[in-house]
């Protein structure tokens, strides 16, 4: 798809065409993918945090945030969870904490690939080869890291370096990762203050370049305990470019990514649910994704992983979310998906 087309489809505002838009994208998805709706299991593991990011709740400078980092025996738990509900995979998420050493998360992946059928996710943000490298070597199988924003500026404005270290390259991590193995996922916020059309184009050519095999997308939500929260307030007139954290805004970048990455797997996220608890995951899944990720984080941890507030089925267990599911998957003429859900680009791109 050319870059021109993209920028088009992101400015359009006629809901008619839209339609087409929508159609495409469930029609490639159904072609690529097929109907089957993967469930994944989200674990919230610690909401320690060394990053300063502009837009995250758990950022260091947070101080009225509760920190929790769960055990091993609470994660195992979770993790079976996953298994009797009929999850194929656990996605292990957190802040970037270094008390998640590269021998602990490994010793957990280890454990996790021995005792349960699981694929394994992890989602801990940026770390080094060497920690990268151990934890594929026992067993994990995909890494999902956001690049957050294409625009070079806009990312280092708004994601400080580590103190004393250097600017990192989210784009080189996933090359890394990509080397060693995993499954490669990433994505961007959508409406960040500051981001405009041409970025968001630039975003999903750069989904397309990376060839991903996972791609989340959400709405940027403001967190009243981050600098950016001051910058809700979309720019003045002059700048018309700004682009609104929308519903629709994320839907047209879902249903593109499906049309640049076609057999990637797409979740409906939580972001998106937040601003239509109602129907939001539903309509993400008629318009390009083919995945929801389920919170299985135990609800005494999980509004502390406060990345920002109000989160969609902050209150729900596991089970309920799941029972709830199932149902809404059938109303809109999908299933839940069997077995591990793997990317259908991961097993392209490796045969
Ligand atoms: N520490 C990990 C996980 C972060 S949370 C990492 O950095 O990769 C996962 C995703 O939540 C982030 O990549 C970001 O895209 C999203 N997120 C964080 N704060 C947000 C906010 N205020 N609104 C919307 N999404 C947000």
């Amino acid at each position: 798809m050319h870059r021109d087309e993209i920028l088009a489809w992101l400015c359009e505002g006629d809901l008619a065409r839209l339609g087409d838009l929508w159609q495409l994208a469930d029609r490639t998805r159904q072609h690529y993918v097929g109907g089957e709706v993967h469930l994944r299991g989200l674990v919230e593991i610690s909401n320690h945090c060394v990053r300063w990011c502009g837009y995250c709740g758990l950022r260091a400078g947070n101080h009225s945030l509760h920190r929790y980092r769960m055990t091993d025996g609470e994660i195992l738990a979770c993790t079976r969870e996953a298994v009797e509900l009929g999850y194929g995979t656990v996605v292990l998420q957190a802040g970037e904490d270094p008390e998640l050493t590269r021998d602990r998360i490994a010793g957990m992946v280890s454990r996790i690939k021995a005792e349960t059928p699981l694929a394994v996710t992890l989602s801990l943000g940026e770390r080094e080869d060497g920690d990268l490298a151990a934890w594929r070597e026992a067993g994990a199988d995909r890494y999902l890291l956001r690049f957050e924003t294409s625009n070079r500026a806009l990312y280092e404005q708004l994601h400080p370096p580590r103190t004393g270290y250097r600017p990192t390259d989210r784009t080189a991590i996933l090359g890394a990762l990509r080397r060693l193995g995993y499954e490669i996922g990433s994505g961007v916020m959508i409406g960040l203050p500051g981001q405009i059309y041409d970025d968001l184009a630039d975003d999903l050519m750069c989904f397309g370049r990376l060839g991903l095999d996972m791609i989340g997308v959400g709405p940027y939500l403001r967190h009243p305990q981050t600098p950016l929260a001051d910058r809700h307030r979309w720019p003045p007139a002059s700048n018309v470019e700004q682009v609104p954290a929308s519903e629709l805004m994320t839907y047209k970048v879902m249903a593109l990514a499906r049309l640049v990455c076609p057999r990637a797997n797409i979740p409906a996220t939580t972001a998106l649910a937040t601003l239509n608890p109602r129907e939001g995951h539903e309509l993400g899944l008629v318009r390009g994704a083919n995945v929801v990720m389920p919170n299985l984080t135990p609800p005494r941890y999980r509004a502390l992983y406060e990345i920002y507030p109000g989160r969609a089925g902050e209150a729900e267990t596991g089970e309920a979310c799941c029972r709830g599911l199932d149902q809404r998957l059938r109303a809109i003429g999908r299933r839940p998906g069997r077995g591990r859900g793997d990317s259908s680009n991961y097993q392209m791109r490796r045969s």
